[in-house]
């Protein structure tokens, strides 16, 4: 992993990663903050004091890493004189590595190196194959010098006039490329090896080198020491402030996605789709960033979105459950940067609203449900005002109307009667059956006649009713299937209510097949419930239908077809069974009601027997 810069040598071999490093670094010297003036890195320092403070400025102008540890070494170069300037730096676990060499086209390197972790994981300098100079680094790193040898500073710096006449034995050249990252040039004398501390923390070392012997004096290399402290103290600056960019950005992006979910009567679509957009600006690189949050197989995209290069992704999760992720993308191959793909902190941020987005859908969900639950508890509560009416209508109309239908039936017993009087007769018989039809379904809505429950089969009480459905369904030319397993739990129900609500459903479903189709009676059960299915090929209902259903006298069908209690009666059993019911219907495809009621358990069933 690793970028190189050429310049000054147009015939250069340009690889593509050249081509990406000047995209990257076009794009990172747009970065903010800027600094107020481009502190200008080709003028050379007039003093180490002036090198400290050229550092310090590009420290704060906002520049990425690499471009910064680039400029450093460029002006250290340009400053001292030397041949090569080196730096290896940690982050955390992490190893960086940059070189500058004067006589390879003044070509800059950087790259991340194998990281060595000792048990808390944090770097270390020690390697399985220790060199002279490892062993160097590590006690320059730790503070573990010999004063008295001459090799060292008063502040524990490395500083050699010849490395190649072997004062300090199996010290030699080698190539900076193994190892732990510090190397010494082929062709180099001189050295100086600077650790570079923020606070009281070793963070990496710097490397001089030169060809010509004795190139440093030791007034140098403490100056040197001084420059080193000033990167140290530049890098935990820079640090700092990319900590609290990243902070800014999330605590951005959250606050727009709290601001969405804020606004009276959104929804979560709409939530998703805002928060979908608000993702790109908390990426390094916004203009080619491109995000997609899927949500139980819905699909929110930014716009224009297209399949990115290189991307990251993280869960949602609710209640346990995956629901979903979010992904966020770069559509273009972008260079790596030294943190890979993706910063750390953006590895963070998408994490962190995976779980706002999480906690919404949580939320949403709730208010849902709540508002469901009022509309059903409003539902309830209709019904119960109509049924107290219904009730006292049906006991007030059940007196005179006996007396009609009685009155009625015995006129008819005149031998007398004309032709046209005796069909009139038959007309207020027949209108009477059907008004204590009528009355008879207001009791049952009503609740006034007191359920006897007792344990069901209902896949056998479906086959004893079959002889009567099948009779209904072939006179009106309907094919009858019937899908009723003998293995189903028991049910604890009032066996005359239940078949109620099946005659009911069943005469609904031939009514809505006047030309005859398919009617399928399933019953089926799961761990907690047994189910009844019935299914009909006829004409279907619009969603306007399909809503009012369930409120009483609600029909669409003619006076002496339908009294609109069919529905509210199978609704109100179902409820007192604790059980519920759904419907789906497709105009001319046809409707599907499903039943679901408590099954009883083996032990509750043979309690309840034994009692
Ligand atoms: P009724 O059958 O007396 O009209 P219901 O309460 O049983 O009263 O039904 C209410 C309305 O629901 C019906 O008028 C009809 O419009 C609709 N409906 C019920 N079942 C079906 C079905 N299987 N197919 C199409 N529409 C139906």
């Amino acid at each position: 992993m690793s970028d190189i810069c050429n310049e000054g040598n147009a015939s250069a071999p340009v690889d593509t990663s050249l081509a990406s490093l000047l995209y990257y670094e076009i794009r990172m010297d747009n970065r903010k903050p800027r600094a107020k003036t481009d502190p200008d890195v080709s003028k050379q320092p007039t003093d180490f004091r002036d090198l400290s403070n050229r550092i310090l400025e590009q420290a704060d102008s906002g520049i990425p890493r690499a471009l910064f540890l680039k400029k450093v070494s460029q002006m250290v170069i340009q400053f001292s004189g030397c041949d090569v300037v080196r730096m290896v730096l940690f982050k955390r676990n992490r190893r960086y590595r940059c070189e500058l060499n004067r006589h390879m086209n003044q070509s800059f390197r950087f790259e991340e190196t194998s990281p060595v972790s000792d048990q808390s994981g944090e770097c270390t300098w020690s390697s399985s194959n220790d060199s002279a100079l490892d062993q160097l680094c590590s006690d320059i790193a730790s503070g573990r010098f010999d004063s008295s040898l001459s090799w060292y500073t008063e502040n524990g710096s490395l500083w050699l006039g010849d490395i190649t006449d072997q004062t300090i034995p199996g010290l030699q050249p080698m190539d900076s490329g193994e190892g732990l990252g510090i190397g010494v040039s082929k062709g180099s004398h001189s050295l100086a090896l600077i650790a570079v501390e923020a606070g009281l923390q070793h963070i990496g070392l710097l490397e001089l080198e030169s060809i010509t012997p004795d190139f440093f004096t030791e007034q140098q290399i403490e100056s040197y020491e001084f420059v080193a402290q000033t990167l140290g103290i530049a890098l935990a600056h820079r640090r700092l402030q990319e900590a609290l960019r990243e902070r800014v950005k999330e605590l951005t992006c959250l606050y727009g996605i709290a601001k969405a979910v804020a606004q009276p009567g959104i929804s979560l679509d709409e939530v998703l789709q805002k928060t979908v957009e608000l993702l790109p600006p908390g990426w390094l690189y916004p203009d080619i960033c491109c995000a997609r949050i899927v949500l139980d197989k819905r699909v929110y995209t930014t716009s224009g979105y297209r399949k990115p290069a290189h991307s990251m992704r993280a869960d949602i999760t609710v209640d346990g459950n995956k629901r979903g992720s979010i992904e966020v993308g770069y559509v273009w191959e972008k260079p790596q940067l030294d943190e890979g793909p993706f910063l750390n902190e953006e590895r963070h941020l998408i994490n962190a609203i995976a779980r706002e987005v999480s906690n919404i859908v949580e939320q949403k969900q709730a208010e849902e449900e709540k508002v469901m639950l009022q509309e059903q508890l409003r539902h309830a509560d209709r019904l119960v005002t109509i049924g107290q009416l219904g009730a006292g209508l049906a006991h007030e109309l059940n007196e005179p109307l006996a007396n009609i239908l009685g009155f009625a039936q015995l006129a008819t017993k005149d031998q007398g009667l004309r032709g046209q009087t005796k069909q009139d007769i038959e007309k207020i018989i027949s209108a009477s059956l059907h008004a204590r039809e009528v009355i008879k379904k207001l009791l049952v809505f009503a609740r006034e006649t007191s359920p006897e429950r007792t344990y069901i089969n209902l896949s056998a009480m479906v086959k004893d009713s079959l002889y009567l459905l099948q009779s209904r369904c072939s006179k009106a030319g309907i094919k009858l299937s019937c899908n009723t397993p003998a293995d189903l739990p028991e049910i604890m129900a009032d066996r005359s209510q239940l078949l109620q609500v099946l005659t009911n459903l069943v005469v609904n479903a031939i009514q809505a097949m006047p030309r005859g189709g398919h009617l399928t009676i399933t019953t089926a059960h799961n761990d907690t419930h047994v189910l009844l299915i019935v299914e009909d090929t006829g004409t279907g209902m619009s969603d306007e239908v399909r809503e009012m259903i369930f409120d009483p006298f609600f029909t669409t069908k003619d006076v002496d077809q339908g009294t609109g209690l069919g529905l509210s009666v199978v609704h109100g059993i179902v409820s007192s069974h604790n059980g519920t019911i759904e419907v789906e219907s497709e105009i001319d495809r046809g409707t599907k009601f499903v039943i679901r009621l408590p099954a009883e358990t083996t032990t509750n069933s043979k309690e309840g027997k034994d009692d």
